[in-house]
């Protein structure tokens, strides 16, 4: 009984116990609820992202967060309630739709790229993730975004910049293309130094001028092998440049890559750039041709100032002495034979006569003498002077003459031109004091307008040539420079009056001639001389001309001479014509080239006076490695006078020059045929 009336006591007890538990427990758990409802509202405060909760049935947005309600300035109190299709807030239609889809059939939607519009009416780049969530018993979804328009506007300006590098880098690439190909199209060398006087660009005409390639060069600063002093004028003329920033010119004389001196004019200029660095410009040209041309400019208008001042003195001195004669005649015509006065007067008078005959000389040179032109054969006077010259010339010396034998006339004073041919003649004997052979040739020749360029000394038109060869000493081309200056001679006092050649000067120039001399130390020396031929001649040799120059051909030709205007000029008539024509500047430059070249060559037209390797030399050589090769010799001496520089085979075609266009591309075209 105790027990049982014990017992609902003890059970009211513990219920009581269990309530007051459960309320605890429930004020517990409504604590927790509590606290987390502050966390996720403190969390959706402090979140950097968007966040909302929307029903899934209408789309209502049932939560959202300040951020959120900030981007699309609306208050969140009117963004609860109403969804994102009502307000308007999707900036594309259509991307609104494929979400939409996407929940429906997924339930949930990750890392969707979508634009809304925000506050101000502009786009806003959005990366949102939807999962399903149940709030407040109702299927909802919390979305979370984040605005990704900086990172998306940042990303399209990187790549809009990368592309407008690309294009900038293109341009600079495509101007720099450019550039190259401008400096490398220019004849002048064209080279850039830093301020180390370091090349840091060349153009290709340096490199064919020094014959090495662009990065051999880059780097060094392009003196190697210059003497020392002419390296210290030129370092010191680009320092003055790069410190004073005065642009300047500069002339000197550089060995090419074949070692031959050339005469080179190089401006300089001043380039800094933006950040202040300094680069030198230098431009180089080659004015070798240039200055031969001014020499010769030079020397012609020396010879014609000469010649007045000669010529002048010489006329009043000739009336003095014609003075002086003519009383010192008289006066003897009264005094007797054996009168002490007669023999000083005799004295005077054969002075007297002497004078006049210097006088005279100088008046052949002043080209003041009274010339008696006739049509002349020169042959004829050749021919006259023969016995004559040969007893001059004595037996040491062997006597060749060859006359053209359809030899055009000329329009000259006869007596004048045996002085000419006496004076060259004398001239040819001195130089050969222990024998030789002497040559004496006259040949029809024409030049055209195109041989003219090669030369200021010649007109066009046809002429007779009259050439006088000897292989004596010869000249270098100091003494040749004089040689035409009165009372220029290298002869021992008493034995030359160095009136000679001014006379035959005087007398050719007078003539409407020209003069042109080749020689060389040791070599002998051939004197061309041209007068022009009479019309009718003219006429049939122009004709001749035309006709002949056409005749082409394909024909792959070795050109060589070491006379680079000779070379370039032959070299581009045949050229011009067809022909492949392989250039060189000597014999060791042609075997190398020959051996280079992987073809037939047919044709080997070579000078035969060059320094190094002889045209025979090189033509034993070239026999061994191209048998058959045909040959034709190129020479300012005449074919008599060649014997002597080992062309012992007198069947070897052989052309003078100087050479027209018609002679050399006949003879070309003769030798391919034969
Ligand atoms: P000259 O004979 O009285 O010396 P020229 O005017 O005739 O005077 O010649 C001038 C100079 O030209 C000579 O002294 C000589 O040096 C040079 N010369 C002329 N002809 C020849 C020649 N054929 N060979 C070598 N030197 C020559
Ligand atoms: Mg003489």
């Amino acid at each position: 009984m105790t027990s049982c009336c014990s017992r609902p006591e003890t059970d009211i007890n513990l219920l009581h116990d269990e309530l007051e538990n459960l309320r605890r427990e429930n004020n517990e758990l409504k604590r927790h609820v509590q606290e987390s409802r502050e966390w996720f509202i403190e969390i959706f405060k402090a979140s950097p992202g968007l966040i909302a909760i929307t029903r899934i049935q209408d789309g209502n947005i049932l939560f959202i967060n300040q951020l959120s309600a900030d981007l699309h300035g609306i208050e969140r109190e009117k963004l609860i309630g109403s969804s994102t299709v009502k307000l308007g807030l999707w900036a594309d239609p259509l991307q609104r739709d494929a979400v939409i889809r996407k929940i429906r059939d997924e339930g949930k939607a990750h890392n969707c790229e979508v634009d809304f519009v925000d506050r101000d009416g502009k786009i806003r780049n959005i990366l949102f993730s939807a999962n399903p969530v149940t709030f407040n018993g109702e299927s909802c979804l919390i979305s979370v975004a984040v605005d990704i328009s900086i990172h998306k506007r940042t990303v399209a300006a990187l790549r809009e910049s990368e592309e407008r590098f690309l294009l900038i880098n293109n341009t600079i690439n495509e101007s720099r293309e450019y550039l190259n190909q401008i400096l490398n199209c220019i004849g002048d060398s064209i080279f850039v130094k830093d301020e180390n006087h370091e090349i840091v660009l060349v153009n290709d005409a340096y490199c064919r001028f020094s014959g090495q390639k662009r990065d051999e060069i880059i780097g060094t600063n392009g003196l190697e092998g210059v003497p020392e002093d002419v390296v210290k004028t030129i370092m010191d003329d680009d320092e003055r440049v790069f410190e004073t920033g005065n642009e300047g010119e500069e002339e000197g004389v550089l060995s090419d890559w074949q070692g031959r001196e050339r005469n080179i004019m190089t401006k300089k200029s001043l380039f800094t750039d933006n950040n202040g660095k300094k680069q030198l410009i230098l431009v180089s040209r080659d004015i070798t041709e240039y200055k031969k041309l001014e020499a010769q400019f030079l020397q012609a208008q020396k010879m014609e100032a000469i010649g007045i001042l000669a010529g002048g003195v010489a006329h009043d001195f000739n009336n003095l002495l014609n003075v002086i004669n003519g009383y010192s005649e008289l006066a003897l015509q009264d005094l007797d034979q054996g009168s002490h006065i007669r023999k000083n007067l005799e004295q005077i008078h054969y002075a007297g006569e002497r004078a006049a005959a210097l006088t005279s000389q100088l008046l052949a040179f002043g080209r003041k003498q009274i010339l008696r032109p006739k049509v002349v054969d020169l042959n004829r006077v050749i021919t006259q002077m023969g016995s004559m010259l040969r007893r001059l010339i004595g037996e040491d010396i062997q006597f060749a003459v060859r006359t053209s034998r359809d030899l055009g006339q000329i329009h000259a004073d006869p007596v004048k031109i045996q002085q000419i041919i006496m004076n060259l003649v004398v001239n040819a004997r001195d130089a050969m004091p222990r024998g030789g052979e002497l040559a004496i040739k006259t040949v029809n020749i024409d030049f055209s307008e195109e041989d003219v360029k090669l030369s200021s000394l010649r007109k066009p038109g046809p002429y007779v040539m009259l050439a006088i060869s000897d292989s004596g000493v010869g000249m270098d081309v100091e003494t040749q420079s004089h040689i035409f200056e009165p009372f220029f001679t290298t002869k021992e006092m008493g034995k030359g009056t160095g009136l000679g050649l001014a006379t035959v000067y005087g007398i050719v120039k007078q003539s409407n001639g020209f003069i042109w001399v080749y020689s060389e130390p040791g070599q002998g020396t051939t004197f061309k001389i041209y007068f022009p031929r009479l019309e009718d001649d003219a006429l049939n040799a122009g004709g001749k001309d035309k006709e002949a120059a056409v005749k082409k051909g394909t024909e792959t030709i070795l050109l060589v001479e070491d006379e680079e205007g000779v070379r370039t000029l032959a070299s581009r008539i045949l050229s011009d014509l067809g022909y492949s024509v392989i250039e060189a500047g000597d014999g060791f430059e042609a075997l190398r080239l020959t051996e280079e070249y992987p073809d037939e060559i047919q044709l080997l037209i070579t000078d035969v006076v060059m320094p190094g390797m002889s045209g025979s030399g090189l033509v034993s050589k070239l026999e061994e490695i191209r048998p058959g090769l045909k040959t034709l010799y190129i020479s300012g001496y005449t074919d008599d006078a060649i014997v002597h520089h080992g062309i012992q085979d007198s069947n070897r075609a052989f052309l003078e020059k100087p050479f027209s266009v018609y002679q050399l591309t006949s003879k070309v075209r003769e030798v391919l045929t034969s």
